[in-house]
């Protein structure tokens, strides 16, 4: 993604104007989630997830005003991050994170929305420590795609599919209260993808409504954990109406991504 050519000064020009009639789409979206949930406009976050785009269209979405931007794969962010470091921007880092990835990632993250395992715990904090810079922002990510919303269980561990990540939300007391202990760590609160599978599969409003509980519940132990990372392109307004704080958003801003090789 890294061409030479996306420096002509009318590609460039044009790209600007694409990036800033989506954001401006994007933002009227979260407004009127906003409006219609009786909610104010301030409580929720734009976070423009930048994955498989280029350090140029970071530095033009930086240009157009945006302050939080998301990558999920630390191959990619790292370099971009770099290249983009003199910016005054907030990097999310929003995907399944290997414990060996965890000391580059702690370069550029300011928060990371996918914890959810001790162990990947246990290595952030020993590498912000080691890494003696501020406190990393964590946020649980909670896998809602083997729920059944109410009525039983019984469904495979990761029903939300493959690499997807996510802690089951039987464990997010425990995990939350490992992250609020951890030395270097700060627990912001919780996340979650809209399960593609299980009984919630197609019902995010169902989801979302899930991770509300759920994060009221995190919150009556950790009052100061207040983030609620929820809604991507597709169902923002479900995420706004079920109280998100956050929303997470990649193709209506910067369009459809390649498949993934
Ligand atoms: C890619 C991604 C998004 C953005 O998805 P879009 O549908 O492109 O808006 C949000 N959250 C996570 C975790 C992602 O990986």
């Amino acid at each position: 993604m890294t061409d030479g050519q996306n420096g002509s000064g009318a590609d460039e020009s044009a790209r600007r104007e694409q990036l800033r009639a989506n954001l401006a789409s994007v933002e009227q979206r979260i407004a009127a989630a906003c409006a219609a949930a009786g909610r104010s406009r301030d409580e929720v976050t734009l976070v423009v997830v930048t994955k498989t785009y280029p350090a140029s269209d970071v530095k033009l979405l930086s240009g157009l005003g945006v302050e939080d931007v998301a990558e999920n794969r630390d191959q990619d962010a790292a370099p971009k991050a770099e290249e983009c470091s003199g910016l005054n921007l907030s990097w999310h880092f929003v995907g399944q994170l290997q414990t060996n990835k965890v000391r580059s990632v702690l370069r550029y993250a300011d928060r990371v929305h996918s914890v959810d395992r001790l162990r990947l715990i246990e290595a952030l904090s020993a590498g912000v420590l080691k890494a003696e810079r501020e406190p990393l922002g964590c946020l649980i990510q909670v896998d809602l795609g083997g729920e059944s919303g109410g009525s039983g269980s019984g469904a495979p561990e990761s029903a939300s599919g493959p690499g997807r990540g996510g802690a089951r939300p039987a464990d997010v007391p425990d995990l939350a209260a490992a992250l609020a202990s951890a030395p270097g760590l700060r627990l912001d609160g919780v996340m979650a993808v809209a399960p593609l599978r299980g009984p919630m599969a197609g019902r995010p409003d169902l989801a979302f409504a899930r991770l509300a509980e759920i994060s009221s519940r995190v919150r009556e132990v950790h009052p100061a954990a207040t983030m609620v990372s929820a809604g991507m392109s597709g169902d923002l307004e479900q995420a706004i109406a079920a109280g998100a704080t956050h929303v997470r958003v990649g193709t209506a801003v910067l369009g459809a991504r390649p498949p993934l090789g």
